[in-house]
């Protein structure tokens, strides 16, 4: 596939992922729950970047802002350090939620839901339009807290999927960090270990899109190259 056709491709996938679901309603949640824990085994977090309906509404909030010329909001790296542990506070509540109180999460699956579902709350609206309205600002804001990704997450460093990098050839150009939307450092700041696949990658490509020396970047499935950053590449936003 040629470089930056990826992100269209992508989307594509997720506006396919997102119809069929809505198609197939809420009758095969059981299946829908069985493939999305066998790609997570599999392929950590590509899901994510792939289908997850909630990562393309933030994905369409994005887009809403960049055409709307409104810039990101930046967060340094002291708050975000600050902000770490609520990842995991996230997820012990989640998982408590889920086995002991009965929480189903179908809003990973149906977010609609949660707009239209009778016990609507003023809390719940509350709730949403602050999610909405970071999610605007920050892209993937929501995913960098998601308990859902923090578990797909164990599996990246094991998946059939990883992203490359030949650190000798990389001109330390911040390309690939600043499009990263998941802020992942280690993808500019590695220069010995070639696996550079980290926990919060949802394997968007937009590192490789973006990098602007040859092969510096990849992705390899199943220990074959499938994609690798082309010279010259232009940034994408
Ligand atoms: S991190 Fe959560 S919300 Fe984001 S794409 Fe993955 S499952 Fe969906
Ligand atoms: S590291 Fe690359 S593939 Fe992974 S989330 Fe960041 S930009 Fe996307
Ligand atoms: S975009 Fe490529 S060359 Fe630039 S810092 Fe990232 S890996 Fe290195």
């Amino acid at each position: 596939m040629k470089q930056r056709k990826i992100t269209a491709f992508r989307i594509m996938c997720l506006l396919i992922a997102v119809a069929v679901l809505v198609f197939l309603g809420s009758g095969y949640r059981i299946i829908i729950l069985l493939l999305s824990i066998f790609s997570a085994l599999v392929f950590g977090r590509l899901w994510c970047g792939y289908v997850c309906p909630l990562g393309f509404y933030q994905e369409l909030l994005s887009m809403l802002r960049k055409k709307l010329h409104i810039p990101t909001f930046h967060v340094s790296l002291k708050v975000k350090s600050y902000l770490r542990p609520l990842k995991w506070i996230i997820l012990v509540y989640f998982l408590a939620s889920v086995l002991f109180f009965g929480l189903r999460p179908v809003m990973y699956i149906r977010p609609d839901l949660s707009f239209s579902s009778a016990d609507m709350s003023i809390y719940k609206i509350i709730i949403v339009g602050i999610v909405t309205g970071i999610c605007f600002l920050k892209e993937r804001a929501f995913c960098k807290y998601c308990p859902l990704g923090t578990l797909r997450g164990f599996v990246n460093k094991i998946s059939f999927g990883k992203i490359k990098k030949d650190g000798t050839a990389c001109t330390h150009c911040r390309a690939c960090l600043e499009c990263c939307p998941m802020d992942i450092r280690s993808i500019y700041e590695e220069r010995n270990k070639s696996d550079i696949t980290h926990s919060d990658c949802i394997y968007c490509m937009k590192c490789i899109e973006a990098c602007p020396e040859q092969d510096v970047l990849s992705f390899t499935l199943f220990g074959k190259k499938v994609l690798s950053s082309k010279r010259n590449s232009k940034q994408v936003k």
